[in-house]
């Protein structure tokens, strides 16, 4: 049994969330419900919000490894984005342009609902709906931001838009404090009858069952909701790959030199380089400042220790002080990381299957925050037999191709990271748009 204080240490987030982290009771044996959801980070927790709206008779369990907010909905990076892992383009050439702009609509009206239901049901996590700022530091991210701003221009959805410095800005994101918005969720779902099972591991599931280190849960509806850590189970090992993102954070820094970055509250901030990075100003004036570049494990394994890497945090405050020389040097006071979730071909899907009664959705790589919001809404209405606008979106029923078996899977994803950081370093010599991304992204699935 974990001590709840040494959940603090999972992340900032988890550090100065105003909850006491202790785990709830575990399952007590075996018991029936009508919906059992594996996984209590925010798929699990909005699909249980949505089910209950569409159909409040529902007794739904969740059934949590750990605590509730343990995996990447506690621990990221507090974009409230409408970025959806597949561009729009990617998603045009899939599904047709209708399908692709009525996703990307959705996308953005996903981030004015997470808004609506926080303050609806009071769970204060400071979400601010200040937009994104994208940087262009070098003429090949300039290039890169005016075709950005040319592509949403011509499919006429995004608001994106050109800034004066020659970055981009959009609009349709919101700054919130990851920790606060799950464990807040979680208590709203007890208030109405959830029951919320923590310290309880699934180990198997099958149509109307669910075998748990606790017990077993007889139900109509499974819903798998874990993500990153779906790799780690027998049924999903190879759907998912676990890819490991890394963040730091700051000590607070004075208003003037928010004013001076020209960095607001609500606002967050990325460029144009291919080994992404994001940033966010958070509600107490930090840096919370993330990035990718940590190796993928063998064998999908996920560990404690794989959340930490010297080499990468050293790399993100470098990272950091090179986009805001004016604030440096800068003193990191949090350090941490977690899983994301990667299906094949980088495509996320949530799905329903009425003749298992088996429901799962994922594979959101960086952009799972609102999308499990999206995702919620749409298991609920597929759940509960509904044929509506969210249901006809062309990610229902996506079945992404599974990664190959070892070692073509370590290769191939290790081969990613390293192409995309090849990317960054031949654009910054030679002053042009990389020929590794172009070459070797299609390849690796970028
Ligand atoms: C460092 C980092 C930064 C990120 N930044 C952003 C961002 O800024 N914006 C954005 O949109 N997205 C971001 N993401 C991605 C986003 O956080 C995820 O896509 C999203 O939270 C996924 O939510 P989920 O509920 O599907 O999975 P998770 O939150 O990972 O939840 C899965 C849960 O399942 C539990 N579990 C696992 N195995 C079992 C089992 N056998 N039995 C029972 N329970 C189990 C886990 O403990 C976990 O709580 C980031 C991710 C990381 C790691």
């Amino acid at each position: 049994m974990v001590e709840p204080e040494a959940y603090r240490d999972l992340s900032f987030w988890h550090d100065t969330v105003p909850d006491d982290l202790a785990p709830r009771d575990p399952l007590p044996g075996d018991l029936d419900a009508d919906v059992a959801i594996i996984g209590g980070g925010l798929t699990g927790l909005w699909t249980a919000y949505y089910l209950l709206e569409r159909d409040p008779a529902l007794s739904i369990v969740v059934l949590e490894k750990h605590i509730v907010g343990f995996g990447a909905s506690g621990r990221n990076g507090g974009w409230c984005s409408a970025l959806f892992p597949a561009s729009t383009a990617a998603l045009e050439r899939r599904h047709g342009l209708d399908a692709a702009l009525a996703m990307r609509r959705a996308m953005i009206a996903t981030v004015d609902e997470v808004g609506r239901v926080t303050a609806a049901e009071g769970i204060d996590c400071d979400f601010v709906k200040g937009g994104t700022i994208s940087y262009a530091r070098t003429a090949v991210q300039r290039a890169a931001a005016s075709a950005e701003v040319a592509e949403a221009a011509r499919y006429g959805v995004d608001a994106i838009e050109r800034r004066a410095d020659g970055g981009s800005f959009d609009p349709a994101c919101a700054r919130l404090h990851p920790a606060k918005l799950v464990r807040g969720l979680a208590r709203v779902l007890e208030a109405k009858g959830v029951r919320l099972f923590e310290g309880t591991e699934v180990l198997d599931f099958a149509p109307r069952s669910v075998r748990t280190t606790r017990g077993r849960v007889r139900c109509d509806t499974v819903v798998v909701a874990t993500e990153g850590y779906g790799a780690t189970m027998r049924q999903t090992h190879r759907r998912v790959l676990p890819l490991y993102s890394l963040m730091i954070a700051t000590e607070p820094l004075p208003d003037a030199v928010w004013s001076e970055l020209g960095i607001e509250h609500g606002q967050t901030f990325a460029d144009f380089r291919h080994l992404i990075v994001y940033g966010q100003r958070t509600a107490d004036n930090r840096f919370a400042f993330g990035g990718r570049g940590a190796g993928y494990h063998w064998g999908s394994r996920i560990h404690p220790s794989y959340d930490r890497s010297p080499a990468v945090f050293t790399h993100l405050q470098r990272a950091l002080e090179q986009l805001f020389p004016a604030a440096s040097p800068l003193t990191v006071t949090h350090r941490w990381g977690g899983p994301l979730g990667v299906p094949r071909d980088w495509h996320a899907g949530a799905s329903y299957d009425p003749a298992t009664g088996i429901a799962s959705a994922g594979g959101y790589v960086g952009d799972g925050l609102s999308t499990t919001n999206l995702a919620g809404r749409t298991l609920a209405d597929l759940i509960t037999g509904r044929d509506t606008d969210l249901t006809a979106l062309p990610w229902v029923g996506h079945r992404s191709p599974d990664w190959e078996p070892e070692p073509l899977r370590f290769i191939g994803a290790n081969l990613g990271t390293l192409a995309m950081r090849i990317a960054d370093t031949e654009e910054r010599v030679t002053k042009r748009p990389s020929l590794a991304a172009r070459i070797m992204g299609p390849l690796v699935g970028h």
